[in-house]
């Protein structure tokens, strides 16, 4: 199988390249390495090969599309709270950059894409846990509604094009080698200030935390066994873990122990943040795959491993 894995130098692409070399896939990486690392790939030889590119740029991705089976579509911009300062950098990075993947696929007869969603496209005020079928989908940030419109991209290449398509809408990743989100900030606030921890919001904020390697088993379970033109699943645990549950644990794991924990107040971390989400998991259930890790039990790993390769002296 040959693959192409956009966005695969980063954080979830790069446990997913580590699966697919180890079935036998030959891998073609596309990543400008914005907010991804090369260190991240470089345990692989022959079966990987990164090409530096910007997927913004559609002359210069499309040509990499010829021969391929399957795209895992990986690549985008990372941060939600980036879109209240700059407001195009979803448009291009998101939707427009998913624009250039489908319809290089479909130039180079490409059949198979999976997409990296999330539960953001939900928005606000969904029912908790939140089945696939909840709707109509009002997401309110702008990286939300890059992932909206990018699930349409891919839904609209299937009905029209006839590509088969696996849409993911995740639930919060972590685990080792990631390079952002609330444990990575704590940490790195706790090194540089290890008396006290700042934490956005009131602490009451509450999410679902899925282990990475839970996450790229979930994603190739799903794509062996459902085979539909159009295949959407949320990608999840069973609970969920709150922010002052994870500063709490953050502290504890850094042996910071006598760290104030300093709450900003108000029941958001930033405009457009979900205080609140939980992913319904019984269709990927159903395909018979189950996570190891609840989501304290990932958010205790990930603090471990982060705390190892981030290192606390500074
Ligand atoms: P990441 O930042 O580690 O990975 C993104 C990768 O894409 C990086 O390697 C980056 O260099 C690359 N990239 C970005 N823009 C590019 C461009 N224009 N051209 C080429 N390469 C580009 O982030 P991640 O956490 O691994 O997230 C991967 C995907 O999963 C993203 O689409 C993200 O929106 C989605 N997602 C992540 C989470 C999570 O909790 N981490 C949750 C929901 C959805």
């Amino acid at each position: 199988m040959r693959s192409i894995v956009t966005g695969g130098a980063g954080f979830i692409g790069s446990h997913l390249i580590d699966r697919l070399v180890a079935r036998g896939d030959e891998v073609l990486v596309l990543d400008n390495l914005s907010s991804g690392k090369a260190e991240f790939l470089a345990h692989h030889t022959s079966q990987v090969t990164h090409i530096d590119v910007d997927i913004t740029d559609f002359e210069a991705m499309s040509p990499h599309f010829k021969g391929v089976d399957v795209v895992y579509h990986f690549a985008a911009n990372p941060d939600i709270r980036l879109g209240t300062q700059i407001t195009d950098t979803d448009l291009k990075q998101g939707t427009l950059a998913t624009y250039n993947v489908v319809e290089s696929m479909r130039i180079h007869n490409v059949p198979t894409i999976m997409f990296a969603s999330s539960s953001v496209v939900y928005g606000e005020n969904a029912p908790m846990p939140t089945p696939e079928n909840h709707g109509p989908c009002m997401p309110i940030s702008l990286y939300g509604a890059s992932k909206s419109a990018g699930e349409s991209l891919v839904s609209s290449w299937v009905g029209t094009f006839g590509l088969q398509g696996y849409i993911f809408r995740f639930a919060n990743i972590i685990g080792d080698r990631g390079t952002h989100g609330v444990i990575f900030d704590f940490i790195h606030k706790l090194k540089r200030n290890p008396s006290e921890l700042e934490v956005l919001g009131d602490g009451r904020q509450e999410k679902s935390y899925m282990e990475v390697g839970d996450c790229v088993d979930a994603i190739l379970h799903v794509m062996e066994t459902e085979s539909e033109p159009l295949n959407l699943f949320n990608l999840g645990s069973h609970d969920t873990c709150s922010v002052r549950r994870i500063a709490e644990i953050v502290v504890e794991e850094t042996g910071y122990t006598d760290a104030a924990i300093v709450y900003t107040g108000g029941s958001r971390g930033w405009a457009g943040d979900i205080p609140r989400a939980m992913l319904g998991i019984d269709k990927m259930l159903a395909t018979g795959f189950n996570v190891k890790y609840n989501s304290e039990d990932a958010v205790r790993h990930t603090a471990r491993v982060l705390i190892e390769e981030i290192g606390l002296e500074n």
